[in-house]
């Protein structure tokens, strides 16, 4: 991936590394999460075993700085916008994705305002209960959040090389697409249709983690043909292969149908295209 030259911008960055914030535990009901919960260790298992590891990999990512007191946005600016920051720091590369996310979504959902990422290890606290680093990332509607455990992305990297960067972009525009549906009301609509139709509640789930695969498309193709991020057919693959990591007969293939909550590798992939192929949020109604 090829950035634009706009800055890194951390004003929506909430950096708790080093703090003592931590919840841990459980996570709350209400919660949306990227590949379901404690996935993103299985994005690894399952992406790791496709043996796609090393070979084009020549950047060396160097751990981000964890020491006590370190985090804050203002670093994150300062350093992020340093020549060749993005490349070198998992936190600036983050944050880059997730700027790019929002200038997207800010030009196409009337009323848009930008979540907050939050960068945490080991434990949270959020308004969607406690969580802890093995929740892999998520969103809250309840406080508007994106909360990251960059020492999971890290082991992703570490496992994954240059691509196990695709399937973070991925994930960070997932949930930014959660953000999106909590502006528009699709989530609240979808949690008040499992209140009414409980038998179904893992059925509308699966429909909505997969219009927020169609959104991640969506902010992918018009994020490269707007020229903000270069995107190479290549790296699109291993996004969709991501996509089709966290499905749900990937993660367990003994789960039927019925205990889906986030569709199968072919849905999650086929959502994820549709997004990309159209470049258009309309066409992202799995509700249809
Ligand atoms: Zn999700």
């Amino acid at each position: 991936m090829k950035f634009d030259d706009g800055k890194v911008d951390a004003s929506q960055v909430q950096d708790l590394r080093g703090g003592r914030g931590g919840g841990g535990g459980g996570m709350g009901r209400g919660a949306t999460v990227g590949g379901g919960l404690g996935i993103v260790g299985l994005i690894i298992a399952v992406i790791f075993g496709v043996n796609v590891v090393g070979s084009e990999s020549q950047t060396q990512y160097v751990p981000v700085p964890n020491q006590a007191g370190m985090g804050t946005g203002s670093d994150i600016a300062t350093r992020c916008n340093q020549a060749g920051a993005i490349d070198q720091y998992e936190d600036c590369f983050i944050t880059k994705i997730f700027n790019e996310t929002n200038e997207i979504w800010g030009s196409q959902v009337q009323g848009y305002r930008r979540p907050t990422i939050v960068f945490f290890e080991r434990g949270v606290r959020t308004a969607c209960g406690p969580a802890s680093s093995q929740t892999g990332p998520f969103y809250c509607p309840g406080d508007n959040k994106v909360y990251v455990d960059l020492g999971f992305m890290q082991q992703l990297l570490r496992r994954l090389g240059a691509n196990g960067r695709n399937a973070e972009a991925y994930v960070i525009a997932h949930e930014v697409g959660h953000h999106v549906q909590n502006i528009t009301g699709q989530e609240r609509r979808v949690r008040q249709l499992q209140g009414q139709d409980p038998r179904n509640r893992n059925r509308y789930s699966v429909l909505l983690e997969l219009q927020a695969d169609c959104y991640a498309g969506v902010w992918a193709r018009q994020a490269n043909d707007r020229g903000n991020v270069q995107i190479t057919q290549q790296e699109l693959n291993q996004a969709l292969e991501a996509a089709a990591a966290v499905g749900d007969d990937r993660i367990d293939p003994r789960s039927s149908p019925e205990s889906f909550t986030h569709g199968s590798a072919q849905q999650r992939q086929e959502w994820f295209s549709r997004g990309f192929q159209s470049g258009d949020a309309r066409q992202c109604n799995t509700f249809a």
